[in-house]
């Protein structure tokens, strides 16, 4: 397996990703083998794997988070290494992402009493964090937010609905985004973020919905009605909504892509059955359609590590400027989940009718991958904002023939 050190990594990451290394072999890898060989239920084991990571000091969110806040302060590229080896052990922990995501907005924008009463229970794990944004009406166009909150005093009500949210009815607290502003007076400014504790009256779960996955993940259809949320739970300021979604949403962009750990799986399944399996006299691995293949898996993983890597160490190093940065991390998600899912498809191909076994564990990765390609912003949208913000960029004519950039000035006075 070939999780190497990146090169600008410190001393600090190389050190946690050894200790990341060690505890996925004695901890997770016996769990994906409990899942796929001995038929472990999925949910039972992304649950047994998310309380062992916490236990033996491996959530993503005390990973992420501040000393002073009960974190271990790896940054971003700590949370990636995490993600990437828990991914190569074949499990996943969906619920502490969920988690980790949910909490994104008070980790980035929270107060320092805000920090101190959601952030501690959330890191130790005792309390779980939903991210509330999709609605039954509001999917990509998330600036269409519907649920409304109204001031009272010094209390907010909130009513609507919330659709597809991921642990929404296990988790103590929903991220979630409110229309203050109904008749958007303010340009993008007509959005609220609130951090709601999921037991305020009011709240009710209507539906779990059925994933085609292997992963049940609570996916819940929730309605808020006369739901009342102290204005002390507001992150930022009213108005500030959109900003707060916006910037949660590129690291959010970031975990999803930082799952390439299961590519990396894939990979070495591909290698050892290709190498195993003989057909027509010789090993698959000899010949070029089956090495084509590999080379596709090869190249595409390569690229989405060099990546994800690079955008933790611009956060870790505070050079990320947000509006930038989200055009990177829209790249490494749409990239990075659009390759999760080919890998997988390539893999399953070397892998013949055994691909298409439980056991290779492949199926899960794949319909992950096609799932991390919706959540977060479908890759198209992404696609379409990558590409708006490429032509907003200004032209650099030093390499361009007038053919292409149009006559200057100084071309047209040499005529
Ligand atoms: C398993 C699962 C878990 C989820 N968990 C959460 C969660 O925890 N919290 C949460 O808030 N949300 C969650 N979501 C919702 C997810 O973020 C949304 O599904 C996603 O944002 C896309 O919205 P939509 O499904 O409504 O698709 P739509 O926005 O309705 O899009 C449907 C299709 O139309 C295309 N399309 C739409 N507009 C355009 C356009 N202008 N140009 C070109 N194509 C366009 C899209 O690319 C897509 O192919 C989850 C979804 C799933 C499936």
């Amino acid at each position: 397996m070939i999780i190497d050190h990146m090169p600008w990594w410190t001393d600090k990451n190389k050190k946690f990703a050894d200790r990341c290394d060690k505890f996925c072999d004695e901890y997770l890898v016996p769990l994906a083998v409990d899942l796929l060989e001995n038929g472990k239920d999925p949910m039972e084991i992304q649950w047994t794997a998310s309380k062992v990571c916490i236990e033996q000091g491996f959530h993503p969110l005390m990973v992420l988070a501040e000393k002073e806040i009960g974190g271990l302060d790896e940054g971003y590229c700590g949370y990636t290494i995490l993600n990437e080896h828990v991914g190569r052990a074949g499990v996943n922990i969906n619920p502490l992402l969920t988690s980790v995501f949910g909490a994104g907005p008070v980790h980035l924008f929270g107060t320092e009493a805000q920090k101190e009463k959601f952030m501690k229970p959330l890191i130790s794990g005792e309390k779980w964090a939903s991210i509330t944004v999709t609605e039954p009406d509001v999917g990509n166009d998330a600036s269409g937010i519907q649920l409304s909150a109204e001031k009272d005093g010094d209390e907010w009500v909130l009513n609507g609905w919330k659709r597809y949210i991921t642990l929404g009815c296990l988790s103590d607290y929903h991220m979630l985004y409110a229309n203050t502003d109904p008749e958007a007076k303010r340009i993008y400014r007509h959005l609220t973020a609130f951090f709601l504790d999921a037991k305020t009256p009011g709240i009710t779960f209507e539906k779990i919905n059925e994933l085609i996955g292997d992963v049940e993940m609570a996916n819940s259809v929730i309605r808020y009605r006369d739901v009342r949320v102290p204005e002390e739970n507001m992150i930022l300021d009213d108005g500030d909504g959109w900003t707060v979604m916006t910037s949660a949403l590129n690291i959010e962009r970031l975990g999803i892509a930082g799952v390439v750990g299961s590519g990396m799986n894939l990979l070495e399944t591909a290698r050892a059955y290709g190498r195993r399996r003989v057909q027509f006299g010789m090993p698959i691995s000899r010949y070029n359609g089956v090495q084509l293949r590999m080379a596709d898996i090869s190249m595409k993983l390569a690229l989405t590590r060099v990546f994800v890597y690079y955008l933790a160490h611009l956060l870790d190093t505070g050079e990320a400027d947000m509006f930038t940065f989200a055009a990177k991390s829209s790249v490494a998600k749409v990239f990075g989940t659009q390759s999760l899912a080919e890998v997988a498809q390539d893999a399953l191909f070397i892998c013949g009718g055994d691909g298409y076994m439980q056991e290779t564990g492949i199926g899960g990765i794949l319909k992950n991958g096609l799932l991390m390609q919706i959540a977060g912003g479908s890759n198209d949208i992404l696609k379409l904002f990558i590409g708006r913000n490429e032509f907003k960029q200004e032209v650099d004519n030093r390499m361009l023939t007038p053919a292409v950039r149009g006559p200057t000035k100084e071309d047209a006075e040499k005529l």
